[in-house]
């Protein structure tokens, strides 16, 4: 088993240049005043494993490049990226990257090798990261949606992120059998 060791983030959000965010333990509390860019922290573990941009708070890839006032944020050619080193029970680490390209697209790394999105997400996958379920992540607003949750609602919500969610086709398939 292994755990997000650190972030290395460049120009993401209020994260100005390159910085080194952790290490992190196996519980880790992120607090700070109003504005102290915790919820861009969280923004940046969602980015990084490859949460679809509409997710996000901030619509479009470019919003999420840092921009110290809104002349540099209409500026072209802007880079960002966050990494995440991810550390295995061995102590080897595996890094993940992605980064927002002069061009405005989304690149995918695994160990600094471009990857396309389907192998970076089963190498994700096969460190036990479910990237399909965004809600093991809990965003700002989520608690309330969640405590106003029916009974049905809150089920297919475990469902999606226990994984059982991918199963339940086949499931279905055996009992009709
Ligand atoms: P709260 O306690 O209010 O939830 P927070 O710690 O979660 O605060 P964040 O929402 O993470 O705060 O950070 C907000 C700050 O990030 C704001 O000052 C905002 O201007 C800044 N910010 C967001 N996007 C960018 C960007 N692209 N470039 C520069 N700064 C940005
Ligand atoms: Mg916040």
């Amino acid at each position: 088993s292994g755990k997000i060791h650190r972030l290395e983030v460049e120009n993401f959000k209020s994260y100005r240049g390159h910085q080194v965010i952790g290490p992190f333990h196996d519980f880790t509390a992120i607090i700070g005043p109003n504005g102290a860019a915790k919820s861009n922290l969280m923004d940046a573990i969602s980015f990084v494993l490859g949460v679809r941009t509409a997710h996000l708070r901030g619509s479009q890839l470019k919003d999420l490049i840092y921009a110290a006032d809104d002349s540099e944020r209409e500026g072209k050619g802007r880079k960002a990226f966050v990494r995440m080193v991810y550390r295995m029970g061995d102590g080897t680490e595996l890094e993940f990257t992605r980064s927002i390209t002069a061009a405005g697209g989304s690149e995918y790394r695994v160990d600094g090798r471009v990857v396309g999105w389907d192998e970076y997400k089963s190498r994700l996958k096969g460190l036990g990261i479910l990237v399909s379920a965004r809600n093991f992540l809990v965003f700002q607003g989520d608690v309330e949606s969640i405590a106003s949750k029916n009974p049905k609602e809150l089920t297919a919500l475990l469902e999606q992120i226990s994984g059982s969610e991918e199963l339940k086709r086949d499931y279905e398939q055996l009992e009709a059998d």
